[in-house]
């Protein structure tokens, strides 16, 4: 039974070495508890935080032990009233291929309802960050323009579709041309930047929006949001979903003071973690599943085989190599 724990906390950028594979005997449920069988595992840049020795929302992975993240498991034993043998459970879980638990935080879902995978994306974590984000912080208006960063990722793909649907406008920041294409074919995005190649982001954001930014929903912070800043409208709202691109930083990055802009453009800038909307999760999933199932949102991921290849599939994040949601099958 292979386990991954955190062999040592990264420094800067993350290395396979800062991870360590071993095994253990396969446990043996108690009464009350099941024997989950791991089937995907969601590799997600907020783990990179986790794996810091630092105060923060969620506590710290500690040394040794095993990283955590969203999994979706097959019940293979069960000696709890609440699941059966062969029912899927998604929740936050070791990095196992088999594990015990007692039903706590589990949820069941169905593979007749949704592909099981999707339930670490659109109809999971991600899905409810792009929806919450862009709806209750973002609060977006028929003809407004919006910019997501991180576009061609899990939340980023959700989010732009979603301003589609509104009736908005919307732009989205990438990392390569291939995402930029599969953006404005897939996703119906208006248009697209590649940040890689594009010189001067502020102008590409300029050009592409003559009529400025009303919203950015900000995954990556950092110089990329610098740029579009410089494009806000009076009362634009901006959303801070993520700082990827400041994840792996040793040292507080200093970028321009934004209070000029914030204040002359009365904007609202307004960081959120997904976890506290908690009391919003059942209606925006099922405002989810029903554009899913009507096909007026579509989903992609990237999905890479094998237990022993998460700590890759989680290094590739900072690559950009998925597009949507990176997810391990086991
Ligand atoms: P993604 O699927 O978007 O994967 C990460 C992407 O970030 C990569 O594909 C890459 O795409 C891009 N990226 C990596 N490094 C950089 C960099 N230095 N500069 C710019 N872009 C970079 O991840 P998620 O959709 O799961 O998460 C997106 C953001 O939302 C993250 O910052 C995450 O922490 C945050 N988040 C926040 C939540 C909350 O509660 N607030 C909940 C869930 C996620 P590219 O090719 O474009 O470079």
């Amino acid at each position: 039974n292979k386990v991954i724990l955190l062999n040592k906390r990264p420094h800067g950028i993350p290395k396979l070495s800062d991870f360590q594979i071993t095994s253990e005997e396969i446990p043996t449920a108690k009464n009350g508890e099941l024997l989950l069988k791991t089937a995907y595992v969601s590799v997600d840049p907020y783990l990179r935080g986790r794996m810091n020795d630092a105060k923060s929302y969620v506590p710290s992975f500690e040394l040794n032990k095993p990283i955590q993240s969203g999994i979706i498991a097959e019940v293979v034993e069960s000696k709890h009233a609440d699941f059966k043998k062969g029912d899927f459970v998604s929740g936050s879980l070791d990095w196992k291929e088999h594990q015990t638990s007692n039903g706590k935080g589990l949820h069941k879902v169905s593979s007749s309802d949704a592909k099981l995978s999707s339930y670490l994306g659109i109809l999971g974590m991600t899905g409810l960050t792009a929806y919450l984000g862009l709806t209750e912080i973002g609060v977006p208006k028929e003809g407004e323009t919006i910019v997501v960063s991180g576009a061609g990722g899990a939340v980023g793909t959700v989010v732009g579709q979603i301003g589609k649907l509104l009736g908005c406008k919307v732009v989205g920041i990438t990392g390569s041309d291939e995402k930029a294409a599969l953006l404005t074919s897939t996703f119906k995005f208006d248009h697209a930047i590649n940040y890689k190649t594009n010189p001067d982001i502020k102008e590409a954001v300029k050009s592409t929006c003559p009529e400025g930014v009303d919203i950015y929903f900000d995954n990556v912070g950092g110089e990329i949001s610098d740029a579009v800043l410089a494009n806000i409208n009076k009362y634009a709202r901006l959303p801070v979903c993520g700082a990827i691109s400041l994840y792996n930083e040793t040292e507080v990055p200093l970028g321009p003071r934004l209070q000029p802009i914030i204040l002359t453009k009365s904007a609202t800038m307004r960081g959120f973690i997904i976890g506290d909307l908690s009391e919003k999760f059942p209606a925006a999933t099922k405002q989810l599943t029903s554009w899913l199932n009507d096909g007026k949102i579509t989903f992609a991921e990237t999905i890479v085989e094998g237990f022993d290849n998460i700590p890759q599939a989680f290094l590739d994040l900072f690559e950009g190599k998925n597009k949507g949601k990176m997810i391990v099958k086991i």
